[in-house]
């Protein structure tokens, strides 16, 4: 064994994860590919192996369709497992592999229905995630949410509950679990310059916020929400082609911080241009009004299906519309009025938009303005707040309102309010705003916060201080096996022995740092597994923390592991596992990262504290065996085992 220090693979794959767009699989990660933060790597068709930054793999293998990921340089986090897809026609399961660990490679593995077409497969990664497209749509039941919210509310208001996929998740002993989704990130990589226009593309969905006017109309901005962007975009200025215009409209692209995007527009009568978001919710094309209202977006246009209305006990009224294909819109405002222009929708029902007016009292009009544009109009003044969600195929469209208050409020635009990081409230005027986000630091978050709502704002929180252990903590340790029960042997090293003087080792250095510490013993006795957990049960501890020495028939096989079975233990495992396997001590002990497992042994199982079972080394090993029993090493595990400890209970 080469020293190589493959010991600890830089990067943890979690999870994998569905995001609101229906059209991206995150695989989680957690570490950075330290190169490359938020670049998007252009979508590759699946058909040849690609390698992509940080060295990823993509290929495909037939019969059955299957897009495999090799992730280096990764170790995956619990055990190997498959994630069954149910309500996909893309999709059949994805597998997630340590494939192996010398070198670190985790594996995944699409499995595709036959029909899947593999060009709209791409993969791209944006430093944490591997973010894998299938556009249009991997998941068919959901609802996409997207905020324009004309009062400047920032947009987490009722909507944006998680949702989940209906996603079975085969592991050893659990038939079921939810794959998470999470509220999509949009990545704006692209922008491309048409005859009548820009476009903005990139992956995730797009959502803009209400966009706020110079007085005199010649400049527009606005904010693109959740919104990461490629470096090489930022600060850029584009001019806007009109081919029937004469104009001079530019565009220019800030990132004001790593989730937030500004565009600003430059020119004369700005107020003209319009913001149309294509029917996936991938672009944002940006044209002047006369343009769009004189195309012709679809010769065969949607026509509206049904409406509905309701007020909620919350006093939110709701309109959903729902359409028979796909539409594409934009929404704007003028004259106190909120405008949804449908761009290519032919019928919008009048009846049944009569009939859904008589059962709520929101006032809305529908208005054909031309073969395939019909214009819904919402009087803005009347309203505390208002914003568009649309379903990820955009063949519905939920606006929800809220009626101002009994009590007018002030007529005054919204307040501008700067939570700085210095921890206090600031009032400052919008040039004062545009300065800071000039300075594009990440630290400042710059909210848009009507008047009358700002008692609801929160304290920023502090710039986080090195958390201290505040009370006297407990922690039982539990040295694996003992007495008649010698654990696993190698080449006459009892495992029982290796257990306790490690123990014995942390123990002593947890009690220098105020720890009390249990130990479910102390010398060469019989314990069964069910006395361990008593004892750690009646005691109550904040952790308990098992400590075993490894075996395998397999004799090259070597490294380190860390155990845990019960959610509330998660978080344990990972801080524990991560000083011990990649912090420094056993860096020159020449093992190896084998990764965070959820196991269902019976000593982690049944205690109620979270708890955790380390297995330090294998004693089937012969190098790895002479090295655990070395003063050093022994030393050394016992050190990243009491720093895992008291940097997990720092956070408690
Ligand atoms: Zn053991």
């Amino acid at each position: 064994m080469a020293g190589q220090g493959a010991l600890c693979a830089d990067f943890r794959i979690e999870d994998i994860v569905i995001d609101s767009s229906d059209r991206l699989i995150f695989i989680k990660g957690k570490g950075n590919y330290k190169e490359n933060l938020q670049t998007i790597e252009v979508p590759t068709p699946g058909s040849d192996s690609i390698r992509l930054i940080n060295n990823i793999t993509t290929f495909t293998i037939t019969a059955p369709a299957r897009y495999v990921v090799d992730i280096p340089n990764a170790t995956l986090n619990g055990p190997n497992r498959t994630y069954k897809i149910q309500n996909s026609t893309v999709l059949q399961s994805v597998q997630l592999a340590q494939f192996s660990t010398n070198p670190h490679i985790v594996r995944a593995v699409f499995t595709l229905n036959k029909n899947t077409d593999l060009t709209k497969l791409s993969t791209h990664t944006n430093g944490t995630n591997i973010i894998i497209k299938y556009s249009p749509k991997i998941i068919d039941n959901s609802i996409q949410y997207k905020f324009y919210t004309p009062t400047g509310d920032s947009g987490t208001g009722s909507g944006l509950q998680n949702t989940s996929a209906i996603v079975t998740y085969n592991n050893t002993n659990e038939s079921k679990a939810i794959v998470p989704r999470f509220q999509t990130r949009y990545y704006l990589s692209q922008v491309s310059q048409n005859t009548d226009g820009l476009i903005l593309r990139g992956i995730g969905n797009i959502a803009y916020q209400r966009a706020t006017y110079s007085p005199d109309n010649t400049q527009a901005s606005f904010l693109l929400d959740n919104t990461s962007l490629i470096s090489k975009l930022d600060n850029k200025t584009y001019k806007i082609p009109s081919s029937q215009e004469n104009t001079d409209a530019t565009l220019t692209i800030n990132k004001i911080n790593s989730k937030k995007v500004k565009l600003t527009l430059n020119g004369n009568n700005i107020r003209d241009y319009r913001f149309v978001i294509s029917p996936d919710g991938q672009s944002l094309f940006i044209s002047h009004r006369n343009f769009i209202i004189n195309t012709i977006f679809s010769t065969n246009p949607a026509i509206v299906n049904s409406y509905k209305a309701q007020k909620t006990s919350t006093d939110y009224k709701l309109i959903e519309m729902f359409f028979d294909k796909s539409v594409t819109y934009d929404i704007f405002e003028m004259n106190d009025n909120l405008y949804l222009d449908v761009n290519n929708l032919g019928d919008y029902n009048l009846q049944a938009f009569e009939e859904m007016l008589t059962t709520t009292d929101i006032k809305v009009q529908a208005l054909k303005i031309s073969s395939d544009k019909t214009r819904f109009i919402i009087p803005a003044k009347e309203l505390n707040f208002a914003y568009a969600n649309v379903e990820s195929n955009a063949k519905s469209i939920k606006l929800v309102f809220k009626d101002k208050p009994p009590i007018a409020p002030s007529e005054k635009e919204p307040e501008i309010i700067i939570i700085a990081n210095n921890n206090q409230d600031k009032k400052i005027d919008i040039k004062t705003v545009e300065k800071l986000e000039d300075k594009k630091n990440d630290n400042i978050n710059v909210i848009y916060i009507p008047k009358q709502e700002i008692p609801k704002i929160e304290k920023p929180k502090k710039p986080k201080e090195k958390p201290t252990i505040s009370a006297m903590k407990k922690v039982v340790i539990d040295p694996g096996h003992g007495g008649a029960d010698s654990g696993a042997i190698g080449g006459g090293v009892y495992e029982k022995d290796l257990n306790l003087d490690v123990a014995k080792i942390v123990q002593e250095k947890l009690m220098k740092k105020n720890i009390y510490v249990y130990m479910t013993r102390t010398k060469d006795e019989t314990l069964s597994l069910e006395d361990r957990v008593n004892y750690s049960n009646e005691l109550n501890p904040d952790i308990y923390v098992s400590i075993h020495t490894n075996s395998t028939v397999k004799e090259d096989t070597y490294g380190l592991e860390t155990h845990y079975f019960k959610d509330n233990s998660y978080d344990l495992a990972q801080i524990v596992h991560n000083e011990f396997a990649c912090g420094k001590n056993l860096r020159k002990w020449d093992t190896l990262d084998r990764g965070v497992f959820k196991s269902r042994f019976y000593v982690i199982n049944h205690t109620e504290a979270p708890a955790i079972l380390i297995e330090m080394g294998f004693i089937s090993n012969l190098e790895e065996r002479n090295r655990l029993t070395k003063k050093g090493r022994k030393e050394d595990i016992a050190d990243s085992i009491t720093e895992g400890i008291l940097e997990y209970l720092k956070t408690k």
